[in-house]
């Protein structure tokens, strides 16, 4: 591995050639400092350094279109479609044993049809973004809660209130996009009585451990582009005029649409699943748990010790970065002892070398020369490395940290 003598042939371009055409970083910062030495590094809390380049890109997702009136939008690609306005194959009855759904589905949109029943998707899921088209019938009928009623019950329980409320008062905490019962929304953004209104909805769900709950769960609604919940902490599931009490949901429950009398239609119905959060066992954003976040770092770490060990075995000094890199993620003192050995032959080579064959050596050094200097200032390594000092006299030497 690393025992055998510096090769000074290689040029270790791999780290800030990929930072270059990953982040664009400026020419000089790209000679001075690779993807691995950059920003602060992991801490207790978070197992990414800042602007860290082995952290995974995030997933590339097409998206949709919007809506208009005359023409649903699409669903981004990677959503889970549960109504394209042709069947309700998705969806059956929310009455014991689950018969059909009985609702109307003609022109691209379902219709309630009264009497016949909630209905309720086949999927089970939690924590999701939910996107849901409705329109009240465009002959008014009725006021208040009797107008153009129905509704989104997150996980079967939770529900978004779907009411035509344009021009039609009723109880705040019932208002469309309300969290029934619970909490009214900021505005009233409905459309008047036979558009299509739309309802982005993203949907935290409870988490309890050990009969404690860590996070009440929470639920921010988008009407028609407008903001209406901002992370509402849930109260449990929601009722009529009774105040509901607090505990564990159940794993994972259908999206149910009420029947409340009045023939309204729905269209255009995906959800996207959300991963999950740290409080609850999920591995990435920041704030993980210490357990979570050193479990973490030892994966990454590993993972680079594996990416090091690839490749060509003579590549000494590549191997050599990437060990440093994986030394801010756990500090294994085998790795260390791999560094610490390398570090004394490249110091025995960089002394035998002569003022042209330095300068020859130049973005070679200089990326040696930040790794030193960042696994030094972070107490990576120790500070009295000997090529340290040799680095940090022939960088400035050469003017080469102007
Ligand atoms: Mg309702």
């Amino acid at each position: 591995m690393l025992t055998s003598s510096v090769e000074f042939g290689t040029l270790a371009s791999m780290n800030y050639s990929r930072a270059f055409a990953v982040c664009g970083l400026a020419f000089s910062c790209v000679l001075s400092c690779s993807a691995g030495f950059y920003g602060d590094p992991p801490d207790a809390r978070h197992p990414w350094a800042i602007h860290d380049m082995n952290r995974p890109q995030p997933k590339v997702v097409v998206p949709g279109t919007f809506s208009t009136q005359e023409q649903p939008g699409k669903p981004p690609a990677d959503a889970i479609v549960l109504f394209d306005g042709t069947d309700l194959s998705h969806w059956v009855s929310a009455k014991e044993g689950a018969p059909p759904a009985k609702w109307k589905v003609e022109d691209g949109h379902m219709e309630v049809v009264p009497g016949s029943g909630d209905i309720q998707t086949k999927d089970q899921f939690a924590d999701c973004q939910l996107h849901v088209e409705w329109a009240a019938p465009t002959e008014v009928k009725g006021s208040g809660q009797g107008r153009g009623n129905s509704g989104i019950f997150l996980m079967g329980i939770c529900e978004i209130q779907v009411l035509d409320v344009y021009d039609n008062p009723t109880y705040a905490d019932g208002g469309a996009g309300s969290v029934y019962g619970v909490n009214p929304p900021m505005v009233n953004a409905i459309k008047p009585p036979g558009q299509y209104q739309v309802y982005d909805i993203v949907f935290r769900k409870p988490v309890w451990k050990d009969g404690t709950m860590l996070d009440p769960g929470h639920v921010t609604v988008f009407i028609n582009g407008i903001l209406v919940q901002e992370a509402t902490p849930l109260e449990g599931p929601t009722g009529h005029m009774k105040r509901t009490t607090h505990g564990p949901f159940p794993d994972k429950g259908p999206i149910k649409l009420q029947d409340h009398g009045n023939p309204m239609r729905f269209r255009n119905i995906w959800y996207r699943p959300l991963s999950p959060r740290p409080i609850e066992g999920g591995t990435d954003g920041g704030f993980l748990t210490e357990e979570a976040t050193k479990a973490k770092r030892q994966s990454i770490a590993a993972d680079i010790r594996a990416d090091a060990a690839k490749g060509d075995s003579k590549d000494t000094l590549r191997i050599a970065l990437r060990l440093m890199e994986s030394l801010a993620y756990e500090l294994d003192p085998a790795t260390v002892k791999k560094v610490e050995d390398w570090a004394g032959e490249y110091d025995t080579a960089l002394k035998a070398m002569n003022p042209d064959q330095i300068k020859g050596k130049k973005d070679e050094i200089r990326s040696i020369h930040g790794a030193v200097r960042y696994t030094t200032q972070f107490g990576l390594l120790p500070a009295s490395l000997p090529l340290k000092a040799d680095l940090d006299r022939i960088v400035k030497e050469q003017k080469w940290d102007k």
